[in-house]
């Protein structure tokens, strides 16, 4: 791919991010300083308020926009006709920051160390989402206008899981006019790198439960005699996966797609060094099928897990126990085609067919998402990351985790990317929560390419 040609408006607003970076960190320092903690609700009212004033203030229709849980802030500037509309979408919410005392510095009053800003936030999401609006109010302040149509879209509830994005652009998405959706959260690779994503695998949990008789019996007396559902379980899912690594419920590998050849080449390109994953873990060996490459396993395979295994005894010393129950919790990360539906009716049959009196019990699942790596608009957003950061990005067809970015791809059919712009180290979740702050600028840099580069785009 060619890079972006060196623009007279990208080094205009490029001057100006420098210009202006100690104001940009300072501004984002004092966002820092408040909290918004989905989880019970501590100061998401302000948090979202000052998001729709500053937007207001830049020239957008921004409003509030209730959902059954918190509010998800919207915002919207169509004012060039004819060009790309771009769903920026980020997250106003943080975890909450306990445990307090392992944090150096107290996680609501961001303190920068070693070029780094700590805080809760700083990289998930609130430092990313930040530089993203401040590259549109850069745009703003030197050229005028933007180069295309931009919507914004801040949840307020992704660090609970997201339980309403779904509903909400069912509901608003003929609202939401977007030719695409780019999303910046979480870390670029570790070997420093940045990323841009073009999926997730979805997932779905699920418990098996098998029960005996109606109390705890002695091994002894009844062993033998009386079914011992933890047998039950291990011998189901004994049922469900063979020593070669192949999962063995009928129809697990039915909507396993190829990859593509430019999906391939991608794969293969993606540095990993195998020795230093097991070192850092402890392993001597990788989990079968060892034949298959590390990032086909995690971008293009469907997986099953035991989470956990529980039941009888587990305290010290022994006891003879034969155990009246048995659980098993389990989870299936699946690829692009195949769907929360179909998994947990096949997992169902499986264990009809082979355990019938155990119970499979439904939890959550979230639905596969991939954007076409030959999409029309990843060209322009890949020269817009080289032309801010100087360095081509790594090109990822699938990440291993899952995020309900399904709702932008099947919902409302839109490509759409993730480039993060934390480091990889950004303790996201954790104590000491940090972006680098010549990340962070970087990222704003980032935020102005990519628009530029997109508002250029001839369909
Ligand atoms: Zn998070």
């Amino acid at each position: 791919m060619k890079p972006l040609e060196a623009s007279p408006d990208l080094s205009t607003v490029f001057a100006h991010i420098e210009e202006n970076r100690q104001s940009f960190i300072d501004r984002l320092i004092e966002y820092l300083r408040h909290p918004s903690i989905s989880a019970y609700g501590e100061g998401m009212g302000e948090v979202a308020d000052y998001l729709i004033d500053w937007l207001n203030r830049l020239g957008f229709n921004a409003r509030l926009v209730s959902t059954p849980g918190w509010p998800m802030v919207m915002a919207k500037l169509m004012q060039s006709p004819g060009k790309l509309t771009v769903l920026l979408y980020g997250h106003y919410d943080v975890q909450p920051p306990d445990p307090l005392e392992a944090w150096i510095s107290p996680p609501f009053e961001p303190t920068i160390r070693n070029g780094r800003l700590y805080a809760r936030g700083a990289g998930d999401n609130k430092g990313q989402h930040f530089a993203q609006l401040l590259a549109v109010e850069s745009i703003l302040a030197c050229l005028g206008k933007l180069p295309c149509n931009v919507i914004v879209l801040l949840e307020g509830e992704e660090e609970v899981g997201s339980p309403h994005i779904d509903q909400f652009i069912r509901e608003h998405k003929d609202e939401i006019p977007a030719d695409l959706v780019i999303i910046s959260d979480g870390p670029v690779d570790v070997s420093g790198r940045s990323r841009l994503e073009f999926g997730v695998r979805g997932v779905i949990s699920f418990e098996l439960r098998a029960h005996g008789a109606n109390t705890d019996l002695h091994s002894g007396n009844w062993g033998g005699v009386a079914p011992n559902p933890l047998w039950t379980l291990v011998h189901l899912l004994g049922t469900m996966k063979n020593s070669q690594g192949h999962v063995t419920i009928d129809g697990f590998y039915d909507n396993v797609d190829n990859p593509t050849e430019q999906e391939r080449i991608a794969l293969a390109n993606l540095p990993i060094d195998l020795e230093a994953v097991k070192r850092d873990l402890g392993l001597t060996d990788f989990d079968e099928p060892l034949d298959r490459p590390f990032y086909d396993r995690l971008a293009l395979y469907p997986t099953l897990t035991i989470n956990g295994l529980h039941g009888g005894y587990g305290g010290p010393g022994s006891k003879t126990v034969l155990p009246h129950e048995a659980l098993a919790k389990c989870d299936i990360r699946l690829v692009e085609s195949q769907t929360v539906d179909e998994m947990f009716t096949k997992v169902e049959m499986h264990v009809k067919r082979f355990a019938p009196d155990v119970e499979f019990v439904r939890q959550d699942g979230m639905e596969p998402s991939k954007t076409p790596l030959d999409s029309p608009f990843a060209e322009p957003i890949y020269r817009g990351i080289v032309a801010a950061q100087g360095e081509e990005p790594l090109i990822v067809p699938a990440m291993g985790g899952s995020l309900p970015n399904y709702v932008f791809t099947k919902t409302m059919g839109l490509s759409t990317f993730v480039i993060p712009y934390a480091n990889s180290d950004e303790a996201n979740h954790a104590p000491n929560e940090n972006i680098e702050v010549e990340r962070f600028v970087k990222g704003i840099r980032t935020g102005v390419a990519m628009l530029i580069s997109l508002g250029g785009f001839k369909g």
